[in-house]
């Protein structure tokens, strides 16, 4: 639309664009045919291009002349309207103007700030999860983006590891569930449109098994962790269409993923028949030097492109070497054919090639940033990303008519750290603070306090008395504590996860006043804090809920919205329980002579051995009730299934969402199996007394498993089937048998 006339008129003569009514494949055979092996190559380099739109530079000029010498195929880290069709504009001086792809990790939110993918995974809400990614890539690509590095969907269980913030969480099935929905959100049902983006389901593979979640690390695991628990998530974005995957920095077994040819060519591009193309993660091609798997950049580039690495991320690797490559014989001309393919495949499906400034339009970037819809949105899905983790004295929701509240603690009037890391359009000046939204929801007669008490780090208490003071004349005392926006995220492993600083410290100062305490957390992974566990009176996980965060937290601690999130990681009570997840294979223990000997049982002596919060876990301001399961059949043959029934009622006194959860375990098996698997959900709202009947279905699909010849197969015999409110709450219960 703002494309100037010349540019229009040059793109519909781009070469290679045969007839625009030509089959996209037809049309890139064309292109290939015109194309010199430095073109193809090109086509397989991406940069990050933050560069191209600053100060005059080296890297500048380097940059733009290989654009123009067609030897780019796309860049990442340039953003705007202006700048990417400036860049493109560039590309468009190449012979055969190819379009560039832009590429940018947009991983919550564009311009308006979405909760944290971990805490949008607690809302177990597949229709807003959808609806979230769709709005963050109808900003970005208003702001000429096409392509988001998103979803990340490692399956982790280690909350060390600082990259849990990306994610959804530990389980594969709920994992599966959110990639679909974020990879259909992002692309919309076909790419094309100018609200669709590709989307790129990373890292690939098993990234999140880093060891001791220290990020970067090696991964070691079997094939049946490697099936049942990493990869699921993958194939479900697959099935949904993504468009790109990303590669990983880490080794799975001692080969890294970039240079893994049984992860990109076996699985990923024969058994799974990916159509789309796959881009390392930032220079883990040139990384497999660094892991000794390859001895130069040479050698690396082609470990890569021979493993099904399609396309090199700022490591320079392909474009320094891979033609010698290729004329050397090193590298197969049709392997380089078929990466290039893939590539272009994505950019005529965006339809770039009709239009390459088709994401280039300034009214729309400005029109669509940040409104109304998306900010309503943003709140929204806030409100229903919030675990109640406890409210033992109903201290929640807040009452209306209280005269004086104290809001103490350092992420009272926080901004940044409520939009996290990897925000990164984000405006501060668009971000809510706690502080501000109770500004707006308090009553004229509601009084609000502020004491900082503390930093989130460092161990100064020198604010303590003052909050002490203050939480003293208030009826109720909110505390924020949590982590900065820097703490969780990538290369922000730590090997301790309690709260830092001396906010629990603050936490027990405010507790001997003797008032009411509620205790909000923000927090880019879950956390420990034994004592606030004990002795809160009620706690909401806030995460890092985004632009809207203020907003959303004052809604749900005033009751305008019922919490209904849960817990999508399990919260352990010491590191030393790390790695933790409720899905476990499970020692029953052998039978024992004393009540309470802990012999042959796997147990630690010296902690409980539950979590502190069981995956699934999270409240509401109402209860429900679970009542009269039934199953149509208690046995069945692999060709047919059984509908598993029960009642649900809302039995508080204000509507609420529940969300229903089925877990299943394979009592003897060829493999040992998980004490608990969950294999679907129902999130339910529920009026005060309502009752509704759910059904779940169960067939082979819920009961299959890897077994030891990796043949994904159920077995006969019998299965406990569970029904709960969470891992560690299941209400009902029923036996199947599955004939042979
Ligand atoms: C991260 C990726 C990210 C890329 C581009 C890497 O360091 O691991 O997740 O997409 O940078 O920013």
């Amino acid at each position: 639309p703002c494309v100037p006339a010349v540019a229009q008129k040059k793109a519909k003569a781009t070469a290679g664009a045969t007839t625009t009514a030509a089959p996209i494949e037809q049309r890139i055979t064309a292109l290939l045919a015109q194309m010199t092996l430095e073109e193809k190559v090109g086509q397989l380099n991406q940069y990050s291009g933050r560069q191209l739109t600053g100060p005059a530079s080296d890297r500048k000029t380097t940059l733009l002349n290989s654009i123009r010498e067609g030897t780019v195929g796309s860049v990442l880290n340039v953003k705007g309207v202006q700048g990417t069709r400036e860049v493109q504009g560039v590309a468009m001086q190449s012979r055969l103007k190819i379009p560039l792809l832009f590429g940018l990790d947009v991983i919550h939110g564009y311009k308006t700030v979405f909760p944290i993918p971990l805490a949008e995974a607690a809302s177990w809400d597949l229709v807003a999860i959808r609806q979230s990614a769709h709005l963050a890539a109808r900003e970005a690509a208003s702001a000429g983006i096409h392509w988001t590095f998103a979803p990340m969907v490692d399956i982790a269980r280690d909350p060390r590891w600082g990259r849990v913030m990306e994610g959804a969480g530990e389980d594969p099935y709920l994992g599966s569930q959110i990639a679909r929905a974020r990879v259909l959100g992002f692309q919309g049902d076909k790419l094309g449109g100018t609200d669709a983006v590709l989307a790129c389901a990373k890292h690939f593979a098993a990234y999140g098994a880093a060891i001791a979640g220290r990020d970067y690390n090696a991964v070691e695991l079997n094939d049946q962790q490697l099936w049942e628990v990493y990869l699921p998530p993958f194939k479900a974005a697959l099935d949904a269409g993504a468009a790109t995957f990303m590669n990983s920095f880490n080794t799975l077994n001692g080969v890294p993923a970039t240079g893994n040819r049984h992860l990109q060519r076996d699985i990923l591009k024969d058994k799974w028949d990916f159509q789309g193309f796959v881009v390392s993660d930032w220079g883990s091609v040139t990384e497999q030097v660094q892991w000794g798997y390859a001895k130069d950049n040479a050698d690396a580039a082609a470990k890569a492109l021979n493993a099904g690495s399609d396309m090199d991320m700022e490591g320079d690797a392909y474009n320094g070497h891979l033609a010698k490559l290729v004329k050397e014989g090193k590298v197969e001309m049709a392997l380089v054919d078929d990466a290039v393919r893939r590539v272009l495949r994505k950019k005529f499906e965006l339809g770039l090639f009709d239009n390459p400034y088709k994401f280039s339009d300034e009214k729309r970037e400005k029109q669509v940033m940040s409104d109304p819809w998306s900010r309503v949105a943003a709140r929204q899905m806030a409100e229903k990303s919030m675990v109640l983790l406890k409210n033992e004295q109903s201290v929640l929701p807040l009452q209306r008519q209280l005269g004086k509240i104290a809001l103490i603690g350092p992420l009272v009037k926080a901004k940044r750290d409520l939009d996290g890391s990897w925000s990164v359009d984000s405006d501060t000046t668009l971000t809510v603070s706690l502080f501000e939204g109770f500004a707006r929801k308090a009553g004229s007669k509601t009084q609000l306090l502020y004491a900082k008490g503390c930093d989130v780090t460092g161990d100064s208490r020198a604010g303590f008395a003052q909050a002490v003071e203050t939480a003293k004349n208030a009826e109720v005392i909110v505390l924020a504590v949590g982590e900065t926006w820097d703490m969780s995220g990538e290369a922000k492993s730590r090997t301790d996860i309690h709260l830092p600083g001396v906010q629990e410290e603050l936490f027990q100062a405010l507790k001997a006043t003797g008032k009411p305490i509620v205790v909000v957390v923000m927090a880019g992974r879950p956390l420990i804090f034994n004592a606030i566990a004990d002795g809160a009176d009620a706690i909401l996980y806030g995460w890092w809920p985004g632009s809207e965060g203020g907003n959303a937290l004052a809604n749900v601690l005033y009751g305008d919205y019922n919490p209904a999130g849960k817990l999508p990681m399990t919260f352990p009570r010491a590191v030393g329980q790390i790695p933790i997840s409720y899905n476990q294979q499970y020692h029953t223990g052998r039978p024992v002579k004393k009540p309470g000997d802990i012999r042959y049982k796997s147990a630690y002596i010296d902690e409980e051995n539950t979590p502190r919060y069981a995956f699934g876990h999270g409240l509401s301001y109402t209860t429900f009730k679970y009542a009269d399961l039934k199953i149509s059949r208690p046995q069945m043959t692999l060709a047919d299934n059984v509908q598993v029934q029960f009642t649900l009622t809302n039995a508080g006194k204000v509507a609420g969402e529940e969300v229903v959860q089925l877990y299943v375990h394979d009592l003897v098996a060829s493999t040992v199996r998980p004490l608990q698997e969950l294999k679907d959900f129902r999130k339910v709202l529920l009026k005060p007394g309502e009752s509704k009947i759910i059904t779940f279905t169960i067939s082979k699909d819920q009961l299959a498993f890897y077994n030891q010849k990796l043949e994904w197969a159920a077995e006969p015999g019998g299965f406990n089937l569970m029904i709960g409110s969470a891992a560690n709450d299941i209400r009902l219960g029923s036996t199947l048998e599955l004939l042979p």
